[in-house]
């Protein structure tokens, strides 16, 4: 006789007594169920009219007429409909139809507030397991105490009051998948909420899932193009890696993640985007960016607003993920953009300190590093055995003048594969991206960038970070030797090529015919704010003169010194005409 048992008592309610044998029989079932003699209770009550109900610890055995007519429905609903006539079938589930004594396992709501609900009497129930409260409000089990349950709740509590009951379903929280979901926002458990009808789904998936093991992986070695000429020159990212986009409020985190959605149009790659904690406001304006620039045909959005509940913001990221990985377990790749992680962690500490749990380094609790890492390492390339397919991540993270290393930052900077950050100052005197070239850093892409771009962008990195030093001892000297002058107006205009308009993604020949020139000092004596205009007319005549250049650097993906010095050569010449208009 285990433990449990030992509290258990059973009560039976009906109209009348029952007779001594029927009692016998009761404690007959008891015994065969629960392997224990049980104590019997008979309680008066006119509620179950023709019948019996029997209730033994959490467990609920309804055996009255109304019981034994929902079972009755439950079997009818089972019967196949698509056949042309039912009334046989119908017939046949009647006749062989007998009552079950099931037992349903339902609890009672002690306390309930802020969006948590604590549930008493449900001995059995598992973590992250999905209840049902009256009213069809769901929540999920997040804290699993000696007599009582946690339990976060998915929506609005005021239909759960306490002393009403709780149903145990026997499932974690999911999310329904598919193709059906492309060009759809949709909430964290995968409902609609664009308003434009249902969604078929073409699965079902558990909103937590283990990552993939190294054995399914393998190295990341396909470039993933943002189109963003700072990212795609210096800090490439690759298909199956982890970039994070990490810099304070408005530097153009969000802008990043958009832009290189859109540049992934006719390149294969479904988009994610999941909007934690943001405004309304600001989603719907990124869904009709993304509808104008025909990017919402191959993107989701899952949108878990600052005014839904903690715990819908709380699984958004793995919702979102979840959906992901539906596409990548059929061999494609995936973007998938989390906007953003720290109002994720504070959607989970909120959650758990509702929850009684001891708060630890800035508030959070102790296990906010693993929140965030059991996202990201979901983020994979898979082996070709098992499809090839993959998921990018790009989550952001906002610092408070930008400090990197709060407790949020830093956990999420050592699970990521490098993070571009961006600054405020940059970003108010006009260097849009903001991209500090200093900080930011791509530990895998470099395998992942084409060949013509990796001997393209070459010196860049290091010219930028001479031209800052230079920048920062020079600012004071009011007389400048000739040749630092003309180091400091080349770094100046470098700076200025890596400017770039939002929704103007570049592509990969724009790139590497700008780096290939600007790097040879072709640009020497323009003007700094002369450079813009003097790159797009260079573009524009490679792109109508010399089209096969630019469908060699596209296609065939390498610079070899030919066509470098064809590159050079046709610069020079421009440059010169330039000069003399
Ligand atoms: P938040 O912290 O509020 O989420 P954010 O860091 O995501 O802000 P964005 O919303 O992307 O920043 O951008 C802030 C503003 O800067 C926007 O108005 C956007 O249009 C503008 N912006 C971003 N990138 C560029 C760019 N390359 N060129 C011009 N404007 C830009
Ligand atoms: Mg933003």
């Amino acid at each position: 006789m285990s433990n449990e048992n030992m509290a258990l008592t059973a009560v039976i309610y009906s109209a009348a007594e029952p007779s001594s044998e029927q009692k016998a029989r009761f404690g007959q079932f008891l015994k065969k169920k629960y392997g224990a003699d049980i104590p019997l209770q008979w309680d008066k009550s006119d509620a179950f009219p023709g019948g019996f109900r029997l209730e033994v610890g959490s467990d609920i055995y309804d055996w009255s007429v109304g019981g034994r007519f929902r079972q009755l429905r439950d079997t009818l609903v089972k019967v196949p409909t698509n056949n042309g006539n039912i009334i046989p079938l119908l017939k046949e589930s009647i006749s062989t139809w007998t009552p079950e004594a099931m037992a349903e396992q339902v609890g009672e709501v002690l306390t309930v507030g802020d969006g948590i609900a604590t549930v008493g009497g449900l001995q059995h129930a598992t973590f992250g397991e999905i209840l049902l409260f009256a009213d069809g409000v769901r929540g999920m089990v997040q804290d699993i105490r000696r007599d009582e349950i946690g339990c976060v709740l998915f929506s609005a509590d005021e239909s759960v009051t306490q002393g009403s009951s709780v149903k145990r379903t026997g499932k974690t929280a999911g999310t329904p998948v598919g193709e059906g979901f492309l060009g759809r926002v949709v909430d964290s458990l995968g409902s609609p909420v664009d308003g434009l009808g249902e969604i078929k789904a073409s699965g079902y998936m558990p909103v937590e899932a283990q990552a993939p093991p190294i054995i399914d992986r393998q190295p990341v070695d396909t470039p993933l193009e943002t189109g963003i000429f700072s990212i795609d020159s210096m800090f490439p990212i690759g298909r199956g890696q982890r970039e994070l986009i990490i810099g304070d409020r408005q530097t153009g985190k969000t802008a990043i993640a958009v832009d290189a959605i859109i540049n992934q149009k006719g390149k294969n790659c479904i988009c994610i985007y999941v909007a934690i904690g943001q405004k309304t406001s600001s989603v719907v304006q990124i869904q009709q960016t993304l509808k104008k620039h025909g990017a919402m045909d191959y993107s989701i959005i899952v949108t878990a607003s600052a005014s839904d509940p903690a715990p819908l913001q709380y699984i958004a990221p793995y919702a979102g993920c979840a959906m992901g990985e539906y596409f990548m377990r059929q061999g494609k790749d995936v973007l998938i953009v989390y906007d953003d992680l720290s109002k994720h962690a504070v959607a989970y500490r909120a959650l758990s300190l509702l929850l009684d749990r001891s708060p630890g380094r800035e508030a959070y609790p102790g296990d906010v590093f693993y929140l965030h890492s059991r996202l990201l390492e979901r983020a994979a390339r898979l082996s070709d055995e098992i499809g090839g397919g993959s998921i990018t991540a790009l989550p952001i993270v906002e610092t408070q003048a930008g400090d990197v290393s709060a407790y949020i930052p830093t956990n999420i900077i050592s699970i990521t594969d490098g993070q571009i950050f961006l600054e405020s100052d940059l970003f108010f005197s006009g260097q849009r991206p903001a991209v500090n070239v200093g900080l930011s850093v791509s530990r895998v892409g470099g395998d992942a960038q084409t060949k013509a771009m990796k001997k393209a962008a070459g010196t860049l990195r290091i010219d930028l970070a001479q031209y800052r030093e230079m920048e920062v001892f020079t600012q004071f000297a009011s007389d400048l030797d000739d040749q630092t002058r003309s180091q400091l107006e080349y770094g100046q205009g470098l700076m200025r090529m890596l400017r770039q308009k939002q929704y103007r993604p570049k592509s990969q020949h724009e790139q590497v015919i700008t780096l290939v020139m600007a790097l040879a000092h072709t640009m020497q004596g323009i003007d700094a704010d002369e450079v813009p205009a003097f790159i797009e007319g260079l573009v524009e005549l490679f792109e109508t003169e010399h089209a096969d250049v630019c469908e060699r650097i596209d296609t065939i993906g390498k610079l070899d010194d030919d066509l470098k010095k064809e590159i050079l050569d046709i610069s020079a010449k421009y440059r010169e005409k330039y000069k003399a208009a």
